[in-house]
């Protein structure tokens, strides 16, 4: 189940999924991504700047680590995973993080992406993976499972996986040739696309809920939010005609 929290009285969505650590998305009331920029020349750019380094310093302060503790990739819809490390800042062309490491936080960012947190409670490790259609056919939560299994003795069961706000099932059509690659990525692809006056729907959160069922994972909580329905709440790229602002998925160890 999918709640509103705060954060120093700005919103943010948690699940009751994960407890005992830190997990949660950003909303428009607390935007940290430093991409969230409008193109050059804009005269409100400095704001910005100092709207997003003042949340920082919120979450920073809330998660009880050092404001350089605070780290995030370069998301570009690959099927790369890297882990986090204390004082390493530039994660280059890697769209899932791993987290091993207590005082310290990662976020990926998103607007109309699904993003998931995944928690393995017993080795009190997680990681959060940027799956948008090009990563949900690379299966890249998947393979966070996998490495997290092959190099921190996680199993599937034993991680709990959160799928958070993105496009959902009631706005996101697509072309033919990626209903065909997503419908791959699955081997019960049943009521995960419709069809409707000509236009194709896919159900991004629940084919990487899926994909993550068929390899095991059993406890998934999947967010009902819409990012374009919700737009109030969250960033929507189709919705705000390319927008940069980005909401993110938030992650801290005990
Ligand atoms: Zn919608």
């Amino acid at each position: 189940m999918f709640y509103f929290d705060n954060i120093y009285g700005k919103r943010i969505l948690k699940s009751g999924l994960i407890q005992g650590v830190q997990a949660f998305f950003t909303t428009r009331d607390i935007c940290i991504c430093d991409k969230s920029l409008p193109p050059d020349g804009n005269a409100s750019i400095p704001e910005i700047i100092k709207e997003i380094t003042d949340n920082k310093k919120l979450i920073c302060k809330y998660l009880k680590i050092e404001e350089n503790r605070l780290v995030s990739p370069i998301q570009t819809h690959s099927d790369n995973i890297e882990v986090a490390e204390i004082g390493k800042s530039e994660y280059p062309n890697t769209d899932a993080l791993i987290l091993t490491e207590q005082n310290l936080g990662i976020f990926l960012n998103f607007a109309d992406c699904t993003p998931v947190i995944l928690y393995d409670e017993k080795q009190n490790i997680g990681a959060i993976a940027h799956a948008g259609w090009r990563g949900t056919v690379q299966k890249i939560a998947v393979k966070t499972v996998q490495k997290m299994c092959n190099e921190y003795n996680s199993t599937p069961e034993n991680i709990l996986a959160v799928i958070g706000p993105a496009i959902g099932f009631c706005c996101y059509n697509v072309g033919e040739e990626v209903l065909t690659q997503l419908s791959q990525t699955v081997s019960d692809f049943e009521g995960l696309s419709m069809q409707e006056n000509d236009q194709i729907f896919v159900d991004l959160k629940n084919i990487n809920k899926q994909q993550l069922l068929e390899i095991g994972v059993k406890k998934i909580d999947v967010c009902p939010y819409c990012s374009v329905c919700a737009n109030d709440y969250f960033f929507s790229y189709r919705k705000e005609n390319g927008t940069t602002k980005r909401h993110s998925a938030v992650l801290c160890l005990k």
